[in-house]
């Protein structure tokens, strides 16, 4: 991060503070890099006449200053600034911060550049202290809800700033630890039934407990308050779960957060006030309804905390029916606005509706598709819009399993059902139970399936839930930490299911009115499409996308999902300029892949054919044989498989190009590690097991990746190459003698000079010649080459020489071009994220500054040569949406991967192609 390198007097003239009030703002929603989302919004907000709380946004400049000066402040933020700008909310609204009178109260809350629910921090209520306290029990004429709100600003101020935590993942809340206490004591069951002696009791003891656990009195200051937390703020930009999370959504550490400063108002302050947040359509479905909750006499904490479960929107319209059309109103005029769908947090101060915050409502990827698809219907957006709206890996829950519907009523009537909760992310999810996400972390590294399970989640369980089937809470609604969270992560995710008891202490799972007992470990389904919770396990099944296309169990018609899929889809192959393949070894695989929509097969690796039945003992035979005519003899009795292989492959495809790789892997993959399979073996073969094993010996290798394999074996063995030249051609011309089209790219791996490619072609040549002349017809194929070793890649002029097309196989490029094994830094990639030496994995995303860098220039020099030499990409990058952005800019002419991914990089392309 560069160090914002700026003298007092530069700093001294710099505007750091953006204010905002009824009707005008000096930011906008434009604005995000220096007000963070919220401030942006709020600003935008109040531009557009939405009544909004007058306040204040801290810039994320002052974010990055505090970080990079030691924590402390541009001169003049807190002397003049700050001051200022807070004189003028005391004037709109006659209340002034600290007036024992009548009191302004604040809220300060972080907000970065783009949304981290929950990440971060906030402080509600500020301003409050043993004379304000009365003042606002005066002026609201309730001294209850003056000291509900005292006692909620000292747990978070005590919480936040002043660091008062639990020790340990098993101890209680020590806030919350005391208010349990006060509830047993006075034998009540809600917040709501404490009477202001209580709560005075409850501030004094909260008091206590900071003091002797922190050594710090509760500032009684008000301008003390608001510095310590606006420090507060700043400093969580750089809390644990604030890292995890950014480090999950690829979000720069450099960015910083803004911090925004409000008048408070109260949704707390009697029955005619309440809270609320809403989407301004269904972000689980997309469907076009108002989708929210609220509590009335509450504060938002109370909603998404969820310690009360809140009551659904549409019950507001029959409670306050203005309020309700106020709000249907807004819902429209932002959906208008900001042409897309909206997540907002209002408030109503004795029944008058204030808005506390907008933004882009996150969703799941069905509901990401639909409302794109819909937007667009609406005349809202445009089709290039709409790809833009949608996130490639979002259209993996499309394509994600559902219950076999028959097992999971078979299930139900066994009465395995345990409950029913709010179906907050779609899909269906089987695994073990976790009641933390700690051990849910652990064993999700150790390859279960894990459902996390929770009263509630916070933020501090992302880890957790990222590696987590589906999640699921006893508490909570639609809009609680665990709904957004999981949405966003694609996690199918069922909340608020109140029938369950979970107790952590005794790791145990009870249901409400049922004898079921389950434990950690056991198993669990959850249906997040429906909310059932289901005891065991439950098979899952194809979704609709899937039932139409691969099983073809679905009429189109008959799929709700299929129409948007199919516009989506349609736009994409519109706009996108690169052709997408598969990596396909088999007719089945190829059938699907073209079901997604894959215009070829960039990668066929051919040793995926050596394994089935006889062909592996015929293969063995070949690699054991002492000398060329021992391997022809193995090599002929393979030649009809691979011959038929190639025919299945070419038939399926038709007229679309099928690239086929010449032998790869080094020839001991294939022979067996056990006696007992050397002796079967031995047996077939009639060759003593002794003679075997030393050959296994011989062939033995320290590092088989830079061994004897890829363009190597054929050098070495000619008859190999020969045997698969003779097989592709010899299909190819089966299949032009049938009357029909084919294309046949064939591949020479592991090249790294060019006479290697020299000395291979021409034996492909020579072998394919004969084979045209034996069978009487002339096919036409292409030989290239992949481009996977570093040495390849730079002198890509002179291979370019020899070769039709390059395929870049970026897992060996990235494995050689980091000198890094793709099979072992599985132990310490992990740690190197961490580090932020990579930011993304190297193997899953292409690491464009090098292995990006080789393929740039293999892409230059090669076209220097060959102008029309085509450019592909098969490497496992090839599904990855930003690698496909990275290849559509160097100007591939395709990726390839595999064929559950085609629709993916069918949308990462067209997104590509539009974002230039
Ligand atoms: C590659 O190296 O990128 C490639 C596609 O080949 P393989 O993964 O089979 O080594
Ligand atoms: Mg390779």
């Amino acid at each position: 991060m560069p160090k914002s390198e700026i003298s007092n007097e530069q700093a001294a003239c710099k505007q750091y503070i953006y204010r905002f009030s009824d009707g005008s703002a000096e930011g906008d929603a434009s604005m995000k890099h220096l007000l963070g989302g919220k401030g942006a919004n709020l600003a935008e907000m109040a531009n557009i006449g939405l009544p909004v709380p007058p306040g204040f946004t801290i810039s994320t400049e002052v974010c990055t200053y505090y970080y990079d000066h030691q924590k402390t402040y541009p001169v003049n933020l807190f002397e003049k600034d700050i001051p200022d700008a807070l004189n003028k909310i005391e004037k709109t609204l006659g209340k002034k911060f600290g007036d024992p009178q009548n009191p302004l109260l604040l809220s300060v809350r972080s907000g970065a550049r783009a949304s981290m629910p929950g990440m971060m921090d906030t402080i509600l209520n500020l301003g409050l202290n043993e004379n304000t306290v009365a003042g606002l029990a005066k002026k609201s004429g309730n001294p209850r809800f003056a000291w509900d709100c005292y006692r909620r600003f000292v747990q978070m101020y005590g919480d936040v700033v002043l660091d008062l935590k639990p020790a340990d993942k098993k101890e209680i809340d020590p806030f919350e630890k005391i208010l349990e206490a006060k509830k047993h004591e006075l034998n009540i069951k809600l917040d709501t039934e404490f009477k202001v002696e209580d709560l005075q009791d409850i501030v004094n003891k909260y008091k206590a407990a900071i003091l002797e656990k922190t050594g710090r009195l509760f500032p009684e200051d008000p301008h003390e308050q608001l510095r310590g937390a606006i420090g507060a703020v700043f400093s969580s930009w750089n809390n644990d779960r604030a890292i995890v999370y950014r480090k999950l959504n690829h979000i720069p550490g450099y960015w910083g957060t803004a911090c925004n400063v409000q008048a408070m108002v109260f949704g707390n302050m009697g029955e005619d006030c309440g809270t609320g947040v809403a989407f301004t359509r269904d972000a689980a479905t997309g469907d076009n309804i108002f989708y929210g909750e609220f509590l009335m006499n509450a504060q938002g904490e109370d909603v998404v905390a969820g310690t009360r479960t809140p009551l659904e929107i549409k019950q507001l319209k029959a409670e306050n029916p203005d309020i309700y059309n106020q709000l249907e109103d807004i819902r429209s005029i932002l959906e208008r606005h900001y042409r897309d769908m909206m997540d907002i947090e209002f408030t109503i101060e004795n029944n008058k509706l204030f808005m506390l915050q907008c933004r882009v409502g996150k969703r799941t990827g069905m509901a990401a598709v639909k409302i794109a698809v819909d937007m667009f219907n609406e005349k809202l957006i445009d089709e290039k819009e709409a790809l833009l709206r949608i996130e490639p890996e979002q259209l993996n829950q499309l394509l994600r399993p559902v219950f076999d519907l028959q097992e999971k009523k078979a299930a139900i009537s066994s009465g395995r059902l345990l409950a029913t909760g709010l179906n907050a992310g779609p899909g269906a999810a089987t695994g073990k139970i976790y009641f933390n996400a700690v051990d849910a972390y652990e064993a999700g590294k150790r390859g279960e399936d894990v459902i996390l399970v929770r009263i509630e989640t916070s933020p501090e369980d992302i880890k957790g839930m990222a590696v987590s089937e589906g999640i699921l809470t006893e508490r909570g609604g639609m809009t609680s930490h665990a709904a957004l969270v999981a949405r966003q992560m694609g996690k199918v995710c069922v909340v608020g299911c109140g029938a369950l008891n979970i107790d952590y202490q005794k790791g145990e799972l009870r249901v409400h009115g049922s004898s079921t007992i389950l434990s950690e470990g056991d198993y669990i389904s959850i249906d997040g499409s429906t909310g059932e919770v289901i005891a065991g396990k439950v098979a899952t099944k194809n979704s609709e996308i899937i039932e139409v296309l691969v099983d073809k169990t679905l009429k189109p018609e008959d799929a709700q999902t299929w129409p948007i899929y199919k516009q989506l889809m349609e736009w994409a192959d519109k706009y996108r300029k690169l052709n997408i393949r598969t990596n396909a070894d088999q007719p089945d695989q190829a059938e699907i892949a073209i079901t997604f929509g894959a215009e070829g097969i960039g990668l066929c690796r051919t040793e995926h054919m050596f394994f089935g039945g006889e062909r592996i003992v015929a293969m063995r035979e070949m690699i054991l044989a002492e000398n060329v005519e021992g391997r022809e003899k193995a090599l002929e009795k393979l030649l009809p498989y691979q011959r038929e292989d190639f025919y299945g492959l070419f038939k399926v495809m038709g007229s679309r190009p099928v690239t086929i790789r010449l032998l790869d892997p080094p020839l001991h993959e294939f022979l067996p590690h056990t006696d007992s399979e050397i002796e079967v073996l031995a047996n077939k073969i009639g060759k003593p097991v002794i003679v075997i094993k030393e050959r296994i010996g011989a062939l033995h290798e320290f590092n088989p990746m830079l061994g004897l394999r890829g363009c190597r074996l054929g050098i070495l063995h000619p008859e190999i190459t020969v045997m698969q030249v003779r097989a592709i051609i010899e299909a190819a011309c089966k299949i032009k003698k049938e009357g029909n089209e084919v294309v046949p790219e064939i591949m020479v791996p592991l090249v790294s000079t060019v006479k290697e490619l020299e000395i291979t072609n021409e034996l492909i040549h020579k072998t394919a010649a004969r084979v045209i002349a034996e069978q009487g017809i002339v096919v036409n194929y292409l030989v290239g080459t992949m481009i996977e070793v570093p040495r390849a890649a730079i002198t890509s002029d002179q291979i370019a020489t020899v070769a039709d097309f390059f395929s870049y196989g970026t897992n060996d490029l990235t494995q050689m071009g980091l000198g890094m094994s793709r099979d072992d830094s599985g132990q310490f990639l992990p740690i190197y994220q961490q580090q932020d030496i990579f930011a993304r994995n190297p193997f899953e995303s292409i690491d464009r500054e090098g292995v990006g860098r080789l393929i740039s220039i293999s892409v230059k020099d090669g076209r220097a040569i060959k102008p029309d030499l085509k450019l592909g990409i098969c490497g496992e990058h090839g599904g990855d949406p930003s690698s496909v952005e990275f290849c559509h800019q160097i100007g591939l002419n395709y990726v390839s991967c595999s064929p559950f991914r085609v629709p993916i990089a069918r949308l990462a392309a067209a997104r590509a192609a539009l974002q230039g």
